[in-house]
């Protein structure tokens, strides 16, 4: 296990000393010895009063933790970043307003169990509630480290039954739990099953398992994957003292099997809430050629309210990554909507103002500049081009893009209409729709006679077209 990284490597706890290189780097050794429990924590750690308090307590959320992840925690250090995302404190069972058990809707949007529908045209499938080691303030945690919550072969099965007959879904995301724990012939089977749909042209992976059991990444996995490009992936790194000699050697692996790497970390406070802190995660992302991807709001979650920070501190970190690093380093900084709102990107804003014909914009060091538009630019010149590629339907979820596209006139929250009727029924000038729909939007039957009713419908794909 070598390579050129710059990362240190080779990090192991006191308690570990004399493991043999053959059990350390054997990641079924580090998942059948992590730790969870008071008496096997302390022989790594001094544990604080509120950590054994929260550790005694009743309905934790699972704990669970590799020996090669607990090595890289500094044992004397009460504020040490890793240990404050894997070992509970009393501060977790402390509830908040707002907080959900399901923050992000995801069961209300899976239209069978585990298979999250919530975009037009990409799914999340949840294939395990098992991780490597568990985060305290996990999204999941309402069904992740429960092996209840597991997903049978009967919910996998309509999972893929549901796949093979919705072909919008393009894009195919992996995740749970952390699907690198499966058994290494079950990943392969759930990865060959979508691969064998026409219409999923990607599969992506979300893991944490590079960081938390980096030696899971064989040569065999790396090979496996390769077998059914297109492969992606996103890793989760939180703290530049996650980044190891060994997550190093797993990423290079990965990336020489051809899986573009991603990296999704939350904004934690007192973790990583910091432009000092951020950089230097993001520049050591890329020396890895992972490319920092997202950089999450701490979702409303049970569990999670002691890491939440302002949403102004996310932006103050992109503030101090725009422009002061490489484009390639900087990720887009996201709020994921409360309630099932999907992914919403945040950022400083740039425009300074804009009038017809000019764009005043300012950069990240205060310069003013303004941008002159083209008084003669034609945007229907490319429909030529435009005709011969296929449009992706988007039903019911075409949204402010739907009325930049003439599509629709309104976007109205639900029972708007009701609401204004004032509950006073039909009357004689409320007789004739006609006279609310805009000329030339969207497909009003007879009222732009030779040219809504004509206009065609975009094809709905079928199994076959890409
Ligand atoms: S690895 Fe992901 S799914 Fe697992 S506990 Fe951490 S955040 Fe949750």
């Amino acid at each position: 296990m070598t390579s050129a990284t710059p990362f240190p490597r080779g990090r192991r706890a006191k308690h570990y000393a004399d493991i043999p290189d053959e059990k350390w780097y054997d990641w079924r050794w580090q998942m059948s010895n992590r730790l969870n429990t008071v008496g096997e924590l302390a022989q790594v750690l001094d544990l604080s009063e509120p950590e054994r308090e929260a550790l005694a307590a009743k309905n934790l959320f699972r704990v669970d933790i590799t020996p090669y992840f607990a090595s890289l925690i500094d044992p004397a250090d009460p504020h040490d970043p890793i240990r404050q995302q894997v070992i509970p404190t009393a501060r977790e069972m402390v509830p908040f307003k707002s907080m959900m058990e399901d923050s992000l809707a995801e069961d209300r949007h899976s239209p069978v169990p585990g298979l999250v529908h919530r975009y037009p045209d990409r799914v999340l499938m949840l294939v395990t509630t098992q991780c490597a080691s568990y985060c305290r303030y996990c999204t999941r945690s309402r069904i992740v480290g429960d092996p209840t919550q597991t997903f049978s072969r009967k919910e996998f099965e309509a999972q893929i039954e549901y796949l093979e007959r919705t072909p919008q879904v393009r894009d195919v995301l992996l995740s749970g739990g952390d699907p690198l724990v499966l058994a290494p012939k079950l990943l392969e089977e759930i990865i060959s099953r979508l691969r064998a749909i026409p219409h999923i042209e990607i599969i992506r992976l979300g893991s944490r398992v590079p960081v938390f059991l980096p030696m899971r990444v064989t040569a065999e996995l790396a090979d496996m994957l390769q077998k059914y490009h297109p492969i992606w992936m996103n890793i989760h790194v939180n703290h530049p003292n996650e980044i190891s000699g060994e997550l190093a050697d797993a990423c290079d692996r990965l990336t020489r099997a051809g899986v573009p790497l991603g990296n999704q970390s939350v904004l934690l406070a007192g973790v990583n809430d910091s432009v000092h802190i951020q950089r230097k995660l993001v520049h050591d992302l890329v020396r890895m050629r992972v490319r920092p991807y997202y950089l999450y709001q701490c979702d409303l979650v049970e569990g999670a309210g002691h890491f939440r920070t302002t949403v102004a501190k996310g932006i103050e970190i992109i503030e101090g990554l725009r422009g002061h690093t490489s484009g390639y380093a900087v990720p887009h900084f996201i709020v994921d909507g409360p309630g099932g709102g999907g992914k919403i990107p945040v950022m400083p804003n740039y425009v300074v103002s804009q009038a017809p014909g000019k764009v005043i914009l300012r950069n990240y060091e205060g310069f003013i500049t303004t941008y002159t538009e083209p008084d003669d630019y034609n945007p229907h010149a490319v429909a030529p081009l435009e005709d011969k590629v296929l449009p992706r339907p988007e039903p019911g979820q075409e949204g402010v893009f739907g009325l930049l596209q003439g599509r629709d006139m309104f976007i109205k929250p639900a029972k708007f209409d009701d609401v204004h009727a004032r509950g006073g029924g039909t009357h004689r000038l409320k007789a004739d729709d006609k006279k609310w729909q805009p000329l030339g939007i969207g497909h009003a039957p007879g009222l732009i006679e030779g040219q809504a009713d004509d206009a065609p419908e975009p094809p709905q794909l079928t199994g076959t077209e890409k």
